[in-house]
């Protein structure tokens, strides 16, 4: 017997029907929904930011999938934290309160967007979405979405020609500008999201971004809480252990970890209140989280995958891939940290460990991997140029590399298909398969000046080299014993 979940006992208890929207989030997926909605939430249970509801936007054609499976119930929907242990920590939330197609909703999207009430708008729209040139770090103005909401500003497309707009109208009804604040998983995530909105602004109305620029608020954060795809399983397991159908679940670990930049001009949720760190600073916790965190499951899906494995858990778990990855970190991106207050760093890797072993995530490598171009240069490419400045050993860094490359040529070990392993990579790594030599390192969006440097380029086909010659085991044990 299965209710829904609005009559589930672990429904909120909160009146949503007194809920108004405070922030518009862009992107809805599994980490906004096991994240930041889960933080509002909290406070909702609290009876606290019943004026903080979100109003969830999707932009996608694939966002049809989430619009039907929250509009047909209520946009209520169960978190299930699963624990190492293996027992379950379910939770129904209930802070989105509204969810917009955007494609089928327009009005209703700007007309959210452009209300007083809404004094956030945030963001979860991949990495990718920022349409940034990952070597130039320049918005791209040649690209479909960007051409098209410069030259019909009213009739946006794309998350920027949305919030142009509303910054637009906001500014000529004279309320106030809301604060952007992008979640996602990028290095200076608002500074990035600056440069979108105003790029994006300056392709129609250069006065209008320049005022963006002066008036609007765009925080850093760094967020962390791991989140893999739903899967049927999933489901399945919500439906026998809470007893509700819901159509899309989410599933997470129980960590969470979110420090943002106190800069909310026009007010916020009492974000402090329920576990966020609120800094002025979040450079330190950020480079921890990507050199650290992001790096090491970019060793566990590299070495991973050419040993025919395919969960996140079975790599940690693997005592040689483990002290590979802790000598990475500890030998090369650890000395390229600051101090970050508050913050025991060994200890931090420790935890780190604890996270990745848990078993009940089956988090797959091929996601971890698939963080593709903006996983490795953005993990482990700026600990190398800096290791290299420094004058600092490479050896791990390189060897990384090397085994990523193998990777994008797209057979394991065994001779299996490496799923996905070669999506954007694919030219280069047939290229690399074809016996090009350095053809992996001619990917200057992925590379730029390292694929150059020579210090870094004779190491990297050292390795690659030797990689191939003698598999991945006895190189992770070589790397580990040469340096
Ligand atoms: P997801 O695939 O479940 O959801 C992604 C959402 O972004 C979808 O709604 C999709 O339509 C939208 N989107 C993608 N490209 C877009 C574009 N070009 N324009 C507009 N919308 C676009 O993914 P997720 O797990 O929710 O992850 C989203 C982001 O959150 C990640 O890329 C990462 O930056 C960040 N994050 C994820 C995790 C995690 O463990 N899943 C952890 C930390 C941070």
């Amino acid at each position: 017997m299965t209710t829904s979940l609005a009559d589930s006992p672990l429904a909120p208890a909160y009146d949503r029907s007194a809920i108004t929207t405070g922030i518009v989030h862009f992107g809805v997926g599994g980490f906004h929904r096991a994240h930041h909605a889960m933080y509002i939430d909290r406070l909702m249970r609290e009876g606290k930011a019943l004026d903080w509801g979100i109003c969830g936007v999707g932009l996608l054609p694939a966002d049809t999938a989430m619009r039907d499976a929250l509009t047909g119930q209520d946009t209520l929907y169960s978190l299930t934290l699963k624990h190492p242990d293996g027992h379950l920590e379910p939770t129904i939330i209930g802070s989105i309160h509204r969810y917009l197609y955007a494609p089928e909703a327009r009005a209703e999207v700007l007309d959210a967007l452009t209300a007083p009430t809404t004094r956030i708008v945030s963001l979860t729209v991949t990495e990718g979405g920022y349409n940034i040139d990952d070597a130039t770090g320049v918005f791209r103005t040649d690209a479909e979405g960007a051409v098209h909401d410069a030259a019909n500003p009213g009739e946006p497309t794309t998350a920027f020609g949305y919030i142009v707009e509303a910054l637009r109208r906001r500014r000529e009804e004279g309320t106030a500008p809301f604060t952007v604040m992008s979640c996602d998983n990028l290095p200076g995530n608002g500074r990035v999201a600056r440069a979108a909105v105003v790029s994006q602004a300056r392709m129609s109305d250069p006065e209008l971004a320049n005022w963006i620029d002066t008036s609007v608020s765009f925080p850093n954060c760094m967020v962390d809480r791991i989140t893999p795809r739903t899967t049927d399983e999933d489901i399945a397991l919500v439906r026998s252990e809470l007893g509700v159908d819901d159509a899309w679940p989410v599933v997470a670990e129980p960590f969470t970890q979110w420090v943002l930049e106190d800069e909310f001009p026009a007010g916020r949720p009492a974000y402090e209140e329920v576990g966020v760190q609120m800094v002025s600073d979040v450079v330190p916790y950020e480079l921890m989280k990507l050199r650290l965190l992001n790096a090491s499951h970019q060793a566990l899906a590299h070495w991973g995958r050419p040993l025919g494995m395919t969960y996140g858990h079975e790599a940690a778990a693997d005592p040689q891939i483990a002290a590979w990855t802790r000598a990475y970190l500890e030998r090369e991106a650890l000395p390229t940290l600051r101090p970050v207050p508050g913050i025991d760093l060994p200890a931090y890797v420790d935890s780190l460990f604890e996270r990745f072993t848990n078993a009940a995530i089956a988090d797959t490598l091929a996601r971890l991997a698939f963080f593709g171009p903006s996983g490795m240069p953005k993990f482990v490419l700026p600990t190398i140029r800096e290791n290299l400045e420094a004058g600092r050993s490479i050896r791990l860094g390189a060897a990384l590399c090397a085994a990523w490359a193998w990777c994008a040529e797209g057979v394991d070990e065994t001779g299996r298909p490496i799923p996905d392993a070669q999506d954007h990579l694919e030219d280069y790594g047939r290229r690399q398969r074809d016996g090009e030599e350095g053809a992996f390192l001619t990917n200057e969006e992925v590379f730029s000046d390292l694929g150059s440097d020579e210090r870094f380029r004779s190491a990297f086909l050292a390795e690659l080299a030797a990689i191939k010659e003698q598999g991945a085991r006895a190189r992770m044990e070589a790397t580990l014993s040469e340096d």
